[in-house]
């Protein structure tokens, strides 16, 4: 069996590599190669799929940076709609299994109930928009999917909020962080084990193809996150200089880009179809920790 993985140098990518290492041959083109894996070429990339004739493709690509979509709509759409749409007419014709990742900011943000798959969607942002027209192109194709719906995302690799916040702890007296956002914070290794899973009962049945929330469970608002990331660090030995972490709404945060106040995902679908249980999101954030603040050797 051969996999093509697009985005494998990303935080859920690098994940993926190692967890479907044991499934199957895992191709990971750079954008680059003369096979290209670049979603900002979606005819090419279309070529790619042709060419290399994989059983399942997992897109783990995506444009991120969600405040700078508002000023480069062209480009998010192309990666997050127009590749995802062209890899799902390939994967429609060749009869391939499409694997996708999409956003809890394909929602408003109204409420304060989890989400569910199928709750009318209503981004508040240009990435948002993007990521819904690539869930919807995949839909549409009538392609074999699993399109999982993910938040808040991070990794010992890559750029997040976690890293972010232990260097400002680190440098700064105190903190402001927003406390009116409500999410969870979910690994890119909890996805990659997670899809690998699913990606395994998938293969022999295409009644679950769907989509899915992939989230780690519980709640937190990104302040609440911010203190717990400073508690760990604190109790495996890190100094920080922060004393206090301010909550303050988002309003108070002029970003280009809108977020959603009510991010939470509920993931109960995903357990039940696929038989897994979703840890607390504090379970993989401790694990993370330490991980990347262990004293080197
Ligand atoms: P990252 O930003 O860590 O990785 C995205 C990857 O896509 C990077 O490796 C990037 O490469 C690659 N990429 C960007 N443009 C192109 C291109 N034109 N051709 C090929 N590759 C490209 O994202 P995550 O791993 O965090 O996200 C994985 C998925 O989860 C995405 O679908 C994202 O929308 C979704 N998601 C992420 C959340 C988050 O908090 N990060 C929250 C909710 C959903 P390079 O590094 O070279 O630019």
């Amino acid at each position: 069996m051969k996999i093509l993985l697009l985005g494998a140098n990303g935080q859920v990518g690098w994940e993926l590599r190692r967890s479907l290492a044991p499934l199957a041959e895992v191709v990971a083109p750079g954008r680059h190669d003369a096979l290209t894996g670049d979603l900002a070429d979606p005819p090419a990339l279309a070529a790619t799929v042709r060419l290399l004739r994989p059983d399942v493709i997992v897109n783990a690509a995506a444009y991120t940076a969600v405040d700078k979509a508002e000023s480069e709509p062209g480009l998010a759409r192309t990666i997050n709609a127009e590749a995802p749409a062209s890899l799902a007419a390939e994967a429609a014709r060749l009869g391939i299994l499409l694997v996708h990742y999409s956003t809890d900011y394909v929602f408003d943000g109204s409420g304060d109930r989890p989400w569910q798959e199928d709750d009318p969607t209503g981004p508040l942002n240009v990435y948002g928009h993007t990521k819904l027209a690539g869930e919807n192109a995949i839909r549409e194709s009538g392609c074999r999917h699993l399109l999982f719906r993910t938040s808040w995302v991070y990794a010992s690799r890559g750029k997040n909020f976690a890293k972010t916040i232990l260097k400002f702890a680190r440098e700064r007296e105190f903190l402001t962080v927003v406390d009116d956002q409500f999410g969870a914070p979910t690994g890119a290794d909890l996805i990659a084990d997670v899809t690998a899973q699913a990606l395994r009962s998938a293969l022999s049945s295409s009644a679950l193809d769907g989509t899915y929330h992939l989230v780690a469970d519980g709640t937190t608002t990104w302040h609440g996150y911010a203190e717990f990331l400073c508690a760990v660090a604190r109790e495996l030995g890190t100094e920080l200089q922060a004393s206090e972490i301010r909550p303050v709404p988002g309003s108070e945060f002029k970003t280009p880009a809108q977020r959603p106040g009510n991010s939470r995902l509920d993931h109960a679908k995903l357990q039940e179809k696929f038989g897994l249980i979703l840890p607390d999101w504090k379970a993989g954030v401790e694990r993370m920790l330490a991980e990347i603040l262990a004293p080197s050797a």
